[in-house]
């Protein structure tokens, strides 16, 4: 599930994070990912104050790779920068494989990439990208076992929310007489159930997006993306 918003100004991006903050539980690892300014502390003070934690407490790290906020919230937020880290067996130093483990805690990390092969499989991704001097657009990316939780925000999302459920293949292996919901082509693969194909995927993720939901007819070859 991807979430798609632009903010406008500093409060939006920690109006972002706040609308968020109900639905993570302790366990949860989120990648704050765009460049230097692009707005990661900005979210992450959003976060913060959501889970009851003075904002102004949060800063870039800098020197300290990571600082932990307790609060009387459950949740203790644990927030990493990893900008500085040179070398990933820096991490052991700091406990990285402890910290991530932590079953009380959300982590939030900057500079995600810089630790891209010791992150964990399930994550949340926060993309902030510059639109201009106060507007940065704001891609989510959830993973699909946390989609039930992030249901309950999706009313109040500014903005648009993709679908990506591709991975239900292996939940609900497609039956002998299952076919394409847009094509309706005999399903043979799994792999982009339940689809037949990518593009069929694509063709009813863009209907989905237009709001037309149902099927007047099978795909045909001059249909155009709806992307
Ligand atoms: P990063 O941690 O990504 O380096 P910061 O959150 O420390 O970035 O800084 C972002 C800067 O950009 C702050 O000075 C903030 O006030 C400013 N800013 C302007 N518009 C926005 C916006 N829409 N979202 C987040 N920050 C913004
Ligand atoms: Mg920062």
């Amino acid at each position: 599930m991807k979430l798609l918003t632009t903010t406008r100004g500093p409060e939006e991006t920690q109006a972002i994070a706040a609308l968020l903050a109900p639905a993570m539980v302790t366990g949860d690892v989120i990648a704050l990912e765009g460049d230097l300014g692009a707005g990661k502390t900005t979210f992450v003070r959003g976060l913060a104050e959501a889970i009851g934690i003075e904002p102004n407490r949060v800063s870039s790290p800098t020197f300290i790779l990571v600082q932990e906020y307790e609060s009387d919230d459950v949740r203790t937020l644990v927030h990493v920068d990893a900008y500085r880290i040179s070398d990933e067996s820096e991490l052991d130093a700091i406990g990285w494989d402890e910290m991530l483990e932590q079953r009380d805690a959300v982590v939030v990390i900057e500079w995600p990439e810089r630790v891209s092969a010791r992150l964990p499989r399930e994550m949340m991704v926060v993309r902030l990208v510059h639109a201009g001097q106060d507007e940065r657009d704001v891609e989510i990316v959830i993973p699909e076992s946390w989609r039930e939780r992030f249901a309950m925000i999706a009313d109040r999302w500014p903005g648009q929310i993709i679908s990506t459920d591709s991975s239900s293949a292996t939940q609900s292996p497609p039956t002998s007489d299952a076919v394409c919901p847009v094509c309706e082509e005999a399903l043979v693969t799994s792999e982009h159930h339940p689809f037949c194909s990518e593009r069929c995927r694509l063709v009813d993720l863009g209907r989905w997006f237009h709001g037309r939901y149902s099927i007047s007819r099978p795909l045909r070859d001059d249909d155009e993306f709806e992307l």
